[in-house]
């Protein structure tokens, strides 16, 4: 049978992941000669052998890959056969064989917990033990190439038995960059809240038995600070609550093993594989009723975030007798987590009894991620810890470029080819702090990934600090670009769909071309073009953004367009009646009223005026509470219709009117909130049928924080796909303005392609 050769370039996540020992296995498997190198984009093979074994080694390279490693491209040509003899991996030389690609942090992997769980193992219970298929990556990186004098693994010189494993292909830690044991690795220590070591021989364990006894813990993690709690402790998850400065914003939390979980909440196969993927992200889940953890953790919602221990020190923290830990983002408020050890005591010692801190040091921020199964997929809701920076794949090959995303949940993004790099929550800018980190992240992203943008995308939004940041660059050309637009385009991207298509925008807030709050929008998008197609009706925002924290200005603006003044509800007895005449009279000289089309701004309204809240102390907060109410199944709908002039303005009065005549009625809260929905579902879907009829479209895309309700999101879902409708959606990229950023991006290289 005859030899032939082949050369196999790789690109992707594949340096610093086990890679070239899995592709040396692989060629002993199938008796190839050749070699394996590191190279700038990723790595290169050349293989010799028979042709049915080369076939079968390039099909398991891409089946079988180590667990981190992430191809993007993969490109086999023949080549001229060499006689070579045996397989050998090359080893990487200069500095500038060096991939850009850096794998994001990973969970503890099996056959590293094995041996930590193993007494006659070097490294039993060390809480820094990894390989190649596991542990932190993008939290530890100062610099490319991803090699351990650039982590910050620097200060740690390998013992003679870890360098041993470092350098051997054959061994699991074959180039483990952060490679460590009890010998010469890191190390954890215990404090008291006035920075004294708490002397003991196992933190670890003292840890465990201060938090039973209802201390809050100051725990260092992979992406930063956790506060931790005893869930089942009602009195310390209410002081950790008074603590924080977080009154009803619901908790993480974080049990050892699904067996744990199904304590306190229904775990569906689709949430068990979400809840072990290697990423580990926070996994949203229902409530079981009468469990032990503590209602304070998550107040009127029927959800718990929960997460599995993701390293080995969460490992043994969360043993039974212990059913779930509270787990929250160690920061005071809407801060930024905190990362380092001195932060930590400065900033954490008004709300934590202990430190456990150690000294391997967390350069880049990452937060938790949050994942929620709905519509049959799993989708992430905050992308962080785990996921960043894996680019997400684009159809189109674009130039670099640097996109600010928005001001609230903010992410930026960076794109070179075929690759959008979405960073990791950043969170809201108008803090300070959280604004410092979004530069920062900046700076850190260009130079890991080695991206030089030309082109800077922002909001359209004059306030938004993104936006400002974006005007005050030099040399870079600047391009604006509509919120809504960019959801859409951000939901095509990550699909790879081209336009145009029906795009539905719906969240709580963004800038539109007439300055108005759009955020109710029905548009034909395309890449670099939209039409403004239909929107919800404008009505004024009483007080601006104080309407955003006080539903109650919402509904009065709602029900004044109706009603006029003659209007008497169960839920004006709830609010100072001077605050409502000074509100109303705000709306009628039209001062401090800018106008909204948000849909979000809707719900809020609708939960006022139903008795749900009047105030909100976090985003998105009463449109939660109206979508828990619902009901699964309904049978009547409020009347809708809309103008007949592009854009269509959808009207909204007449279903304020019959919401008005069901409290009249006394129709319970959760029976209007139900029809509510179900009313919302018909209206969107007869409007897509109306457009398609109009322009011959029939693929709609879904984007904008509002499709986190579940009831309306698979309802759109259902009712478009049974119309013949082909419905986009999320999933690796936030639905919310986590999102804003990717297709600020696309939008913006499209843009600039146009104006060359
Ligand atoms: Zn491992
Ligand atoms: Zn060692
Ligand atoms: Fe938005």
């Amino acid at each position: 049978m005859q030899v032939i050769a082949k050369t196999i370039n790789i690109n992707g996540i594949v340096q610093g992941v086990g890679f070239r020992p899995f592709i040396y296995q692989l060629a002993q498997k199938y008796y190839l000669s050749g070699e394996v190198a590191n190279t700038a984009m990723g790595v290169s093979i050349y293989v010799e052998g028979l042709e049915k074994d080369i076939d079968s080694f390039c099909s398991d390279i891409v089946s079988k890959k180590p667990p981190l490693a992430q191809i993007t491209t993969i490109d086999i040509q023949p080549a001229l056969v060499q006689n070579r003899n045996g397989f050998h991996i090359f080893p990487s030389q200069s500095a500038d064989v060096r991939s850009t690609c850096i794998a994001p942090d990973a969970s503890v992997c099996d056959a590293c917990l094995h041996e930590f769980l193993d007494p006659n193992d070097r490294r039993y219970l060390y809480p820094f033990i990894n390989c190649t298929n596991c542990g932190p990556r993008y939290t530890i990186i100062e610099d490319i190439p991803y090699d351990r004098p650039k982590t910050s693994m620097k200060h740690f010189l390998m013992c003679n038995a870890c360098s041993s494993e470092y350098n051997n292909p054959g061994n699991r830690r074959f180039h483990a960059q952060p490679n460590a044991c009890p010998l010469c690795g890191p190390y954890v220590t215990l404090y008291d809240s006035s920075q004294h070591p708490v002397s003991t021989d196992d933190p670890i364990s003292h840890v465990r038995t201060l938090l039973k006894q209802g201390f809050i813990i100051a725990i260092k993690g992979i992406g930063g600070f956790h506060l931790a709690v005893d869930a089942e402790n009602e009195d310390a998850v209410c002081r950790l609550r008074e603590k924080k400065l977080r009154i009803e914003k619901p908790f993480a939390l974080m049990s050892f093993s699904i067996e744990q979980i199904v304590n306190y909440a229904h775990v569906r196969d689709v949430d068990k594989q979400a809840l072990l993927t290697v990423q580990r992200p926070i996994v949203l889940l229902s409530k079981k009723e009468n469990s032990t953890i503590s209602k304070h953790v998550a107040p009127n919602t029927s959800f718990w975030g929960v997460m599995l221990a993701y390293t080995p020190i969460h490992v043994l923290l969360t043993q039974p007798p212990l059913i779930a830990l509270v787990m929250t983002s160690g920061n005071l408020s809407e801060e930024p987590i905190v990362i380092s050890n001195d932060e930590a005591f400065s900033r954490l010692s008004p709300i934590a009894d202990f430190f456990m801190i150690h000294n391997r040091d967390i350069y880049v921020r990452t937060d938790d991620s949050i994942v929620r199964h709905m519509g049959n997929d799993c989708r992430v809701i905050r992308r962080s810890r785990g996921y960043v920076p894996t680019p997400i794949l684009l159809k189109h090959k674009l130039p670099h470029v640097l996109a600010c995303g928005a001001e609230l949940k903010n992410t930026i993004c960076l794109t070179k080819d075929e690759c959008a790099f979405l960073s990791q929550h950043i969170g809201d800018i108008e803090h300070y702090e959280t604004y410092v980190f979004f530069q920062n992240t900046i700076q850190h992203m260009q130079r890991i990934l080695d991206i030089q943008p030309r082109i800077i995308a922002y909001d359209l939004h004059p306030n938004y600090l993104s936006t400002q940041y974006a005007l005050e660059q030099d040399k870079m050309v600047k391009i604006g670009i509509q919120h809504h637009h960019a959801h859409i385009v951000s939901c095509m991207a990550e699909n790879q769909v081209d336009g145009p298509v029906i795009g539905l925008a719906f969240d709580g807030t963004g800038y539109g071309t007439d300055g108005h709050i759009w955020g109710g929008e029905i548009l034909i998008g395309e890449y670099d073009r939209f039409i403004r197609f239909g929107h919800l009706a404008y009505t004024p925002m009483i007080g601006g953004n104080a309407a955003i924290k006080s539903p109650w200005r919402m509904a009065i603006s709602y029900l004044y367009d109706v009603f006029g003044h003659g209007i008497d509800l169960p839920f004006l007895k709830s609010i100072n009646s001077q605050e409502i005449g000074f509100a109303k009279r705000m709306r009628e000289k039209k001062i401090n009223t800018p106008l909204t089309s948000s849909l979000g701004r809707l719900f809020d309204g609708v939960a006022s005026m139903i008795g749900l809240r009047n105030h909100v102390t976090f985003e998105g907060q009463a449109a939660i509470e109206l979508e828990m109410i619902a009901k699964d199944h309904c049978t009547s709908r409020y009347e809708y219709s809309w103008s007949k002039d592009i854009p269509h303005v959808i009207s909204i009065s007449q279903l304020i009117e019959g919401i008005v005549q069901d409290l009249n009625s006394n129709v319970s809260a959760s029976d209007i909130s139900t029809k509510f929905h179900c009313t919302l579902i018909d209206m969107f879907a007869d409007f897509c049928v109306h457009v398609r009829n109009q322009t011959g479209l029939n693929r709609v895309v879904l984007s904008g924080g509002v499709f986190q309700n579940a009831i309306l999101f698979c309802g759109l879902i259902n009712s478009l796909s049974l119309q013949g409708f082909e419905v986009i959606t999320h999933r690796l990229v936030p639905v919310n303005d986590g999102g804003i950023s990717l297709g600020q991006a696309v939008i913006s290289a499209f843009i600039a392609k146009t104006l060359v």
